[in-house]
């Protein structure tokens, strides 16, 4: 249990009798983790960000959990993830922020989504879309004050305020926000956190100037809901959090932020087998046994997310102890030594759970500094092969739309 009243309720076993594999996925974690961040940003309001499926956890039911959980926003990168929120029902307020030429600006203002503006094309296609819809588009301004990802820089801020002041006046769009997103957030003591709020807060001020005066104004993402007060403003918008995984960085272990993980993967041994020492084990024999060994086969490879730089470093529980993969990671499957070890087809292991619940299963981001990437990257590339499965009740009763969240 964590220190934040946000208790484990998952344990084993994981996979149901009969399947290879489950992505179980807890929605009273993220609940739990939404709440944990709305007493920690407030009085700032908290958008989720749900993007590329709730960051693979499952974008309805996770987004369905996450609204039980306190947030007011919901944050997307694309109009098509929106839209999909929209026709399951969600009522309140969605920014979605990375569209491109032709996209379906009609459809965000008829939906009343919010669009992340940050140049001069977009605002062209967002007016004709507003006037056809008979009602303004609701629109929030990005400057990039750093990142040069998205947003407009500060050269072409001017321009793009002033058209926008423009069609504010003819009441074609609303300004409801203006928002920018960190380079470094999870190092607060950087240089560029202070550059950047100079930026973003000159900006504010100069849109102010022109009679832009937007309700709210945003940069944190979770990194810095958590490091630094100063810069959550009216809204945050964390992602990695709410899914119970920590930005890492300076930012601190998730148990210590009060939040925890919402995802588990686990698999049912397909095959057991011994062999003798000096048996090399996968393609290249790039492992060999050094004892007669117990091998179990786990239907899990790189078609299902699980990366094949974890060829002799990626972690996992089985048999009671914590294990390696033995050798390459294939396309369908990998091999793990269980040395002596008592094991059979249909036991079942874990790839990485809460961290807590569950034994010692390792945790994603024991996977992260396994295969040299980040949590994020672990969590979103599961693939649509394994088989999701959602326990928990947060957002569950919300039946609208003649859908309802798939729990048990
Ligand atoms: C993904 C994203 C976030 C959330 O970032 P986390 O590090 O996951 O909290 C916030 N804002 C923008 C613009 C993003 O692209």
């Amino acid at each position: 249990m964590t220190a934040h009243g946000n208790p484990a309720n998952l344990s084993g076993p994981f996979v149901p009798a009969g399947q290879r594999a489950a992505l179980v996925i807890d929605v009273d974690a993220i609940a739990g983790n939404v709440a944990r961040l709305t007493e920690v940003a407030g009085p700032a309001q908290v958008m989720a960000v749900v993007k590329a499926d709730a960051y693979g956890h499952g974008l309805l039911p996770s987004a369905r959990a996450a609204r039980a959980g306190g947030a007011t926003w919901l944050g997307v990168a694309l109009l098509e993830e929106a839209l999909a929120l929209r026709a399951d029902g969600d009522v309140d307020p969605i920014l979605a922020w990375l569209g491109v030429p032709g996209d379906a600006w009609s459809d965000a203002v008829a939906a009343n989504i919010d669009i992340g503006v940050s140049t001069l094309w977009q605002l062209d296609e967002i007016a004709p879309a507003a006037v056809t819809s008979g009602r303004p588009a609701r629109i929030q301004l990005k400057l990039d004050t750093g990142l040069s990802r998205n947003g407009a820089t500060v050269a072409e801020w001017p321009e793009l305020v002033g058209k926008v002041a423009a069609l504010q006046a003819e009441g074609v769009v609303d300004v409801v926000g203006i928002w920018s997103h960190f380079v470094l957030a999870d190092s607060p003591s950087s240089d560029t956190v202070a550059q950047q709020l100079r930026v973003f807060d000159e900006g504010v001020e100069f849109a102010r100037t022109q009679g832009v005066t937007p309700q709210l104004r945003h940069i944190a993402n979770s990194a810095a809901t958590f490091a630094l007060p100063h810069a959550r403003y009216e809204l945050v918008r964390p992602g990695i959090a709410v899914y119970g995984l920590s930005p890492g960085g300076e930012v601190g272990p998730a148990r210590e932020l009060g939040i925890r993980p919402a995802m588990t993967l686990a698999a049912r041994l397909a095959h057991a087998k011994q062999v003798p020492a000096g048996q090399g084990v996968s393609y290249g024999h790039e492992y060999v046994t050094t004892t007669a060994a117990n091998l179990g086969l786990v239907p899990l490879g790189y078609a299902d997310g699980i990366p094949r730089r974890a060829g002799n470093v990626g972690p996992l529980l089985g048999a009671g102890a914590r294990r390696v993969i033995a050798g390459r990671v294939c396309m369908d499957q990998f091999v793990v030594d269980f040395g002596s070890d008592g094991i059979a087809a249909g036991d079942e292991v874990v790839l990485f759970g809460d961290g807590d619940g569950d034994g010692d299963a390792p945790t994603a981001d024991d996977w992260a500094v396994a295969t040299g990437t980040i949590n994020y990257e672990i969590v979103t590339r599961v693939g649509p092969r394994v088989p999701r499965r959602y326990v928990g009740t947060a957002g569950v009763d919300r039946t609208v739309g003649g859908s309802r969240g798939a729990v048990d």
